[in-house]
């Protein structure tokens, strides 16, 4: 049995005083971590705070992005170590909106989920096509492709610890959730990928998220499909009442 994850994404919201309230009102509530992973993924200058709060109890912090380098020339960036230095649990790597806005590539997710692992940051990896490519029948492939990328040159053991988050971008912020079939069919292909490129051990021990306007009133359903494992929540996640019967709904 794949425990499940629910992640909350804040993106560019909140500021830190904001942050810092949210997860010292859930750290109490949420579910022992033997049941469901509970993480929050919120702007890099929170963290040294929240990583601190929230030690000891059961919330895990993540960040929402990363470069693959170590140290250098490279101004405004954030490195894997800088992560690791803070305690930082996780990573979200090649979100849509990264990869739109800010030239996030196939190579790049993959080199920087491969330096996740080497700075025991447990990467999110992040895939989902447009509605164009919905509607041009290519979504399998397309995912599948991205999917390949992401993870080559993984370990079998780093191939089992990645969680992958299939966000439909046409499905993100617009209240338009994929249907929870729909949602199921992409994230049951990804883990025939996973197999095909590490086998059955790893495909049935890799955990998949579904993320687009994920909310309390869908989250059950899309929790009780075969292949999905958990949520990637974007604006359900920056409400405390919110994000916590999400993370119910995981238990
Ligand atoms: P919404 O839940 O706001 O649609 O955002 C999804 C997302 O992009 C999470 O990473």
């Amino acid at each position: 049995m794949r425990k499940p994850i629910i992640a909350g994404n804040w993106k560019m919201n909140k500021l830190v005083a904001e942050g810092a309230r949210f997860v010292v009102d859930i750290r109490e509530k949420v579910p022992s971590g033997d049941e469901v992973d509970t993480v929050v993924c919120a702007p890099f200058v929170h963290l040294p705070f929240l990583t601190e709060a929230a030690r000891e109890y059961h919330v895990q912090i993540g960040a929402q992005n990363m470069h693959y380098e170590e140290s250098g020339a490279f101004t405004g960036e954030v490195s894997p170590q800088m992560l690791e230095d803070l305690l930082v649990d996780y990573v979200i790597i090649g979100h849509s909106e990264r990869r739109q806005y800010y030239n996030e590539t196939d190579e790049t997710v993959n080199k920087k989920t491969l330096a996740a692992f080497e700075n025991n940051l447990n990467p999110i990896v992040c895939v989902g096509e447009t509605l164009e490519q919905r509607d041009n029948n290519e979504t399998m492939s397309f995912v599948e492709g991205q999917v390949r990328q992401a993870l080559d040159g993984l370990t079998e053991e780093q191939a089992k610890q990645v969680v992958i988050a299939y966000e439909p971008i046409w499905a993100i912020g617009t209240g338009r959730t994929a249907t929870s079939e729909q949602a199921n069919e992409v994230c049951a292909h990804i883990r025939k990928v996973v197999k095909d490129q590490f086998g059955e051990d790893v495909s049935e021990a890799v955990r998949i998220q579904y993320g687009g306007s994920v909310k309390p009133a869908n989250i059950e359903e899309l929790l009780g499909m075969s292949d999905i494992d958990g949520a990637l929540v974007g604006g359900a996640s920056l409400k405390e009442e919110d994000f916590l019967k999400l993370v119910e709904a995981g238990q």
